[in-house]
């Protein structure tokens, strides 16, 4: 098998086997761009190692050799010859990009000769000793497993011995003192000492590489993106060149287009006379791409123009790394680049403008789960600010919380609930964990392509970078910035999109969309067959909702009126009546409101489809709690003149708390249970909405009302739930002398509603799908307790794909719901379908909706925008 292929050899179209990074190196050689020559190990050849038993087995070593010779007759350098000594850099290359999260080595074949060697070809004796310094700590770090701290403590002392600050001050003979004391620490540490060998470096390098394929944060980094276990890496040898020989040297990164707005310029950073590592690893701050201009006018130009043939190329924004070596420029990498939601949207609409791609292309291109990002918050413009200083916007969206300095902190205090920004003098691929934690990340060193910036973006969180006014301890765990001294646990804000640090907490206002999102929602709207409709239950909401596209009410939750500070009182009166008329008197009391809410709703939606849930919780939920009561009882019958009366009364509430309270609540009297026990409450909730309905159309605004009862199992409930309906509907029918247009259906939400669709359409106009109670119920699964408990070890586990509250759990659930479909239309060709759990607005349930023929599904308001792609992205 051939396990080793010359970039030459390969192509873009093998981005399995040779990675991302190797497929790209393989197209640009072979489309003859300045890239350095090199060689590609398969990820087969990775898989194969873990086969083993993590060995590499000799054919590939041969194969390895065998390419390494093309590579030195190429370049006419050799591996451990000091008169022309030839480095590689020694780079992981997956399937995927996974930025960061495994190792790479560069300056790989250097030793106590080869470096001599590189002193003399170079004239340059501290570039060379300062290439092999950089080399052994990565080597030792990467490869030996060797604390960075051990490397830097030595590089400290040096500099403290000399006096000076920066590690530029520091002289070839400094360097070699370092390097003495790098070679001692290692073995110090591992009991072996550092290889002077190159092809034992290159050998020991390429298992480093395939080992972290399964390191702690690659790991993590998969699961956050679902990225499976299996594919492996692929490695990248390939000669190095140095972008830090002098000032005719330099490197950078550039984005064809900016990553954070999407707007169509070249966009990047350079550093003169220096390494990739220095700008990537957000070691030093680098300048933006302007500076390459005015330093290097002619190489900018070739680069502006390789950029463009690049992007056209690949027919998508370009993230290139490159390296100036003596006035010479050498593309090291291109890939898409990553972006924000809102770059992405930009870029990709910008995009059918320029035709490079048409509109379905444009819509695929765009993740629904990333708009998300926005449909982020932005600070109140009104707001008054203390602006305490001001970094790079790296990745958009505002967000407040308590400062953190450590991401185990962060990931502990919000696992507690609380918001937290996650601050640190620059964030390594190990914080991974702190920044999915965080709300925000604020860094004093690195650029907008450090990892901190790169990983943010991905994630949707806001994140400022390089702000260098941040004076950060860690260990005391203060910040200190102009006059403003800052402890773990104050409040800031930071302001990702304009790069600006907030002192407290500021108000955040909704986003508006773009007109370029609303362009192309405008052309997912023209794709898609399902209706998107949103889970509302007042008028603010209806009408946000509307603003993002909603096309109806698919839930409109009538508990949550009931909720409402000052109706509880009257809604607990309704409950503990003793007597038919004593609940009746309450309801009468509670009628208004409803219907108040109701036309305020109905007024918002302006004649589209309105689907009311009559009452669905435990009637306990609205009672006070009992631990809470048993305290205050306590307390009255301590106080030696506490009032007699009001103790009888606790008494009496206590009794009737007692008497509601249920085992399994869940499972329990809820749902249309309770209108069939106490009808008169769903009368009332009807009569609301029949009154509000003919309130409207007394008032020329249109209404279509859907009533919908929650919890069906058997076809009689409904039956007997719909004659309710029908009958307060005709009685106001004929005193109004308006007709009113409604439907009544049901929610399928338990096993044996979706089993016995068939009987149930006899009754049903529509079915609504309550996947968050189907899914409990399917499963058997507590929705209030199994994340918590025990889900997410299902999860991480691989039991379960994923978690089933969030994406239908296609095999149970789904089959349940299309059982439900096909047996519901089977009796009622016209029977209207929607879906109105959680899943109604995640976009792999969305997919599924649509291959079952649902009509319409039904999400949060700030989920409609990504329904309406995703439903749109189903049609593709
Ligand atoms: C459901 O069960 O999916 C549903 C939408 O109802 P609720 O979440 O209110 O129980
Ligand atoms: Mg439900």
């Amino acid at each position: 098998r051939k396990w080793v292929y010359l970039f030459h050899e390969g192509s873009a179209k093998q981005k399995s086997l040779l990675g991302g990074k190797g497929a790209n190196l393989a197209e640009m050689t072979n489309a003859g761009l300045p890239v350095p020559p090199g060689f590609t190990i398969t990820t087969e050849a990775c898989n194969q190692y873990y086969q083993d038993g993590r060995v590499i087995s000799d054919e590939i070593i041969e194969q390895m050799k065998k390419s390494l010779n093309v590579l030195e007759e190429k370049t006419g350098k050799q591996f451990g010859n000091p008169d022309n000594p030839l480095l590689v850099s020694v780079r992981s290359g997956a399937v995927f990009s996974m930025p960061g999260m495994m190792d790479t080595v560069l300056n790989l074949g250097l030793n106590d000769e080869t470096v001599s060697g590189l002193a003399r070809l170079t004239n340059n004796p501290r570039f060379a000793y300062d290439s092999y310094r950089r080399f052994i700590q990565m080597f030792g770090d990467v490869v030996m497993g060797v604390e960075h701290y051990h490397f830097e403590k030595i590089i400290q002392a040096k500099k403290a011995q000399r006096g000076v600050k920066s590690d530029p001050e520091l002289t070839a003979e400094d360097w070699q003192d370092v390097i003495t004391k790098f070679k001692a620490v290692i073995f110090q540490q591992t009991q072996t000492a550092f290889s002077e060998s190159p092809i034992e470096q290159l050998l020991q390098a390429v298992t480093a590489v395939f080992r972290s394929w399964h390191n702690h944060r690659a790991k993590i980094y998969r699961n956050i993106h679902k990225i499976p276990d299996h594919l492996g890496t692929a490695v990248n040898v390939q000669l190095m060149v140095f972008g830090n020989m002098g000032d005719d040297c330099g490197t950078g990164v550039a984005f064809t287009r900016n990553p954070s707005t999407g707007e169509n310029y070249l966009y990047g950073e350079f550093l003169l006379n220096a390494q990739g590592e220095d700008v990537v690893a957000g070691v030093r701050t680098p300048e933006p791409i302007a500076q390459l201009a005015e330093k290097m006018p002619d190489i900018f130009e070739q680069f502006q123009q390789i950029a463009q043939k690049l992007e056209l190329h690949y027919l998508d924004m370009q993230d290139i790394e490159f390296t100036v070596e003596r006035g010479t420029l050498y593309i090291l990498q291109t890939r898409n680049g990553k972006r924000t939601a809102e770059a992405a949207v930009k870029i990709a609409v910008d995009m059918v403008g320029e035709s490079f791609i048409n509109k379905e292309e444009a819509i695929l291109r765009i993740d629904p789960d990333q708009l998300d990002q926005l449909l982020h918050p932005r600070l109140d413009p009104d707001a008054k600010l203390e602006v305490v200083t001001k970094g790079l916007p790296a990745s958009p969206g505002a967000a407040s919380g308590e400062i953190v300095f450590h991401a185990d902190d962060a990931e502990k205090l919000a696992g507690k609930g609380k918001a937290v920004i996650l601050v640190r003098p620059e964030t390594t691929p190990e914080d991974i964990h702190g920044i999915l934690a965080a709300k925000g990340i604020l860094t004093s060193r690195g650029g907008m392509t450090s990892h901190a910036a790169v990983v943010a973006r991905g994630m949707g969180k806001a994140c400022i970078c390089g702000c260098e006014q941040l004076k950060i301890d860690l260990r005391s765990k203060e910040v200190k910035v102009g006059g403003y001294v800052f402890h773990e646990g104050d409040l800031i804000t930071i302001d990702g999109s304009t790069g600006r640090v907030i002192q407290g907490k500021v108000p955040l206002i909704d986003p508006v969309l773009s007109p370029e999102f609303t362009e192309l929602l405008s052309w997912a709207d023209e794709i898609r067959k399902m209706k998107v409709r949103t889970n509302a239950d007042n008028p603010e909401d209806s009408r946000k909702a509307r603003e993002f596209g909603a096309e109806g009410i698919g839930l409109c939750r009538t508990e949550h009126m009931f909720m409402e500070l000052n109706r509880i009182p009257i809604v607990q009166k309704m409950i503990l009546a003793e007597t038919g008329d004593e609940r009746n008197e309450a309801l009468a009391e509670l009628l208004p409101m409803q219907r108040e809410d109701f036309v305020g709703i109905l007024e918002a939606m302006d004649g589209l489809p309105v689907n009311i849930r009559l009452l669905d919780p435990p009637l306990h939920e609205f009672l006070p709690n009992l631990e809470e009561l048993l305290v205050e009882l306590t307390k009255l019958q301590m106080t030696p003149d506490a009032d007699r009366l009001e103790m009888i009364r606790k008494e009496a509430l206590i009794r009737k708390v007692r008497a509601l309270q249920e085992f399994n609540p869940m499972l329990g009297h809820r749902g249309c249970r309770l209108g069939l026990i106490y009808p008169e409450i769903y009368a009332m909730q009807t009569q609301a909405i029949f009154e509000a309905a003919i309130d409207c159309l007394q008032r020329n605004v249109p209404v279509e009302i859907e009533i919908m009862i929650p919890l069906v199992g058997h076809v009689k409930e409904l039956t007997e739930m719909r004659r309710l309906v029908e009958q307060i509907g005709s009685e106001i029918e004929k005193s109004s002398g308006l007709k009113i247009p409604y439907t009544v259906g049901t929610m399928i939400e338990v096993p044996r509603a979706a089993l016995t669709a068939d009987q149930i359409a006899e009754e049903a106009d529509f079915f609504s799908f309550g996947t968050n109670d189907l899914t409990q119920t399917t499963f058997g699964f507590s929705r209030d307790d199994a994340e918590g408990k025990f889900l997410h070890a299902y999860v991480d586990n691989k039991i379960l794909p994923e978690n089933p509250f969030v994406s239908i759990d296609l095999d149970g659930v789904g089959k349940l719901i299309e059982m439900g479909v096909t047996l519901g239309r089977e009796k009622k060709a016209d029977l209207k379908t929607g879906i109105c759990g959680e899943h109604g607005g995640e976009k792999r349930s969305i997919e599924f909706c649509h291959k079952i023929g649902l009509d319409y599904v039904s999400c949060s308001p700030f989920r409609v925008p990504l329904a309406r792609l995703s439903a749109a992205q189903a049609v593709i």
